[in-house]
């Protein structure tokens, strides 16, 4: 048996009440809530060590330099990376996106192509447009399928000698799809393109092992996996974070500096100028330590017994539609017919019920259904059958209302 009751004492947020009513939190696509080990650090560090990194030889210095590399020897071994310095702390997976978008800049010519997959987030496409724009490089579409995964006879046939890179996420934001990230990792390579995953949506249900994949460039933000908000990671192989250029210029990334010229540090300090988020980056170690003491295995085997429930019961509500339905983690994006996203989020909140509503940052893919959005319920470990049911007697009473 999964020790949800025990797991949901860690979590102090899920003890209020919104609206009068117990909270049902089925936000988690959007941001994970945060158990009390994770909290503790953050007061810990802020009450006992706060210093800056890297500079001081005091006491409070050194603690703090060694708990924010400590983090990254987690994060290391969390992503099964090779090397400690191939980890890179970000603020979060729109910043990795963007640093390694920006990277690229200096290594495209016009007329390389890049590609991306129809299932991305914003923060996915639109760094990249940029850098078309900036490149003349061609930005490449592989498109989705009406079940909601990625049309891959087409990926074959837009992959070319002239793809540069690839960009995929490991797990749509929207519907919750898994994408066959392995085999476009391959493909790609084959061509000798680079490839970027973001691992954003997938990161809190499973644990990438970085080097089987082969991938060049993941990226996640901690907040999604029970970590603070304004801290991720990008990790790159190496070979890859030797040919980019900085991102940023200042303080932390430079080797010596002369107003004639100025030598960068090494890695991983080559990316990450200026103060970091060092409190953050602490916790995010602290957060992937707790979900490791409960498991990725058992936390996937739990999550999919929650999506597999909430499927069937939404199922049974007439002119409800659910939007891919294919391999993936627990999220179920849906509509009713009739019904505007928006107003059925609204009355849920009423209720005491919180999810999201709307494009979910993914506007190709509402596009692709027609659709101006829908209401999505996407499930954590710390959620269980009983709020479920809560969510879908709040979800019968607004359609009532609505329709
Ligand atoms: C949340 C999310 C992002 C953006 O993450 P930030 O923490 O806002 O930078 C990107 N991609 C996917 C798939 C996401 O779910």
């Amino acid at each position: 048996m999964f020790p949800v009751e025990k797991i949901r004492a860690d979590f102090p947020i899920l003890q209020r009440k919104v609206n009068g009513k117990s909270l049902v939190y089925f936000d988690n696509a959007a941001t994970s809530q945060t158990p009390k080990v994770v909290i503790d650090a953050i007061v810990d560090y802020y009450s006992n060590y706060n210093a800056n990194i890297h500079r001081g030889v005091h006491s409070l210095s050194q603690e703090a330099t060694d708990q924010y590399e400590e983090a990254r020897i987690k994060i290391q071994h969390h992503f099964s990376a090779k090397k400690v310095y191939e980890i890179i702390f970000t603020a979060g997976t729109t910043h990795g996106i963007n640093m390694v978008a920006s990277g690229f800049s200096e290594l495209l010519e016009n007329g390389d192509e890049i590609i991306v997959s129809a299932l991305e987030h914003h923060s996915n496409i639109v760094p990249w447009q940029m850098l078309c724009e900036k490149t003349g490089a061609v930005l490449k579409v592989i498109p989705m399928l009406q079940n909601g995964t990625l049309d891959m006879n087409s990926f074959d046939e837009i992959l070319s000698d002239k793809t540069k890179l690839v960009f995929c996420n490991h797990v749509s934001n929207a519907l919750g799809t898994i994408n066959p990230i392995k085999e476009i990792i391959e493909k790609a390579h084959k061509v000798g393109a680079a490839v970027l995953i973001d691992g954003a949506q997938a990161t809190p249900h499973i644990k990438p092992n970085l080097q089987e994949l082969d991938v060049d460039f993941y990226v996640a933000s901690a907040h999604k996996i029970c970590g603070p908000t304004g801290v991720g990671v990008l990790y790159g192989k190496e070979q890859w974070l030797q040919k980019l250029p900085p991102y940023q210029g200042g303080g932390e990334m430079i080797e010596t500096v002369t107003f004639e010229k100025t030598t960068y540090a090494g890695l991983p300090h080559k990316f990450e100028a200026g103060t970091p988020n060092i409190c953050g980056g602490i916790a995010f170690g602290v957060a992937l330590d707790y979900m490791n003491t409960i498991g990725f295995d058992k936390i996937a085997v739990y999550e999919d017994e929650l999506l597999q429930y909430g499927t069937k019961k939404l199922q049974e509500i007439d002119g409800l539609t659910i939007y891919g339905m294919s391999d993936k983690t627990a999220v179920i994006s849906f509509n009713v017919d009739g019904i505007h996203p928006y107003d059925i989020g609204v009355i849920l909140d009423k209720l005491g019920v919180a999810v999201r509503t709307g494009h979910h940052c993914a506007q190709p893919i509402m596009n692709f259904y027609k659709i101006p959005g829908t209401v999505r319920a996407s499930f954590a470990f710390y959620n269980t059958k009983e709020e479920i049911d809560v969510f879908i007697t709040a979800l019968q009473k607004a359609i009532l209302m609505l329709s």
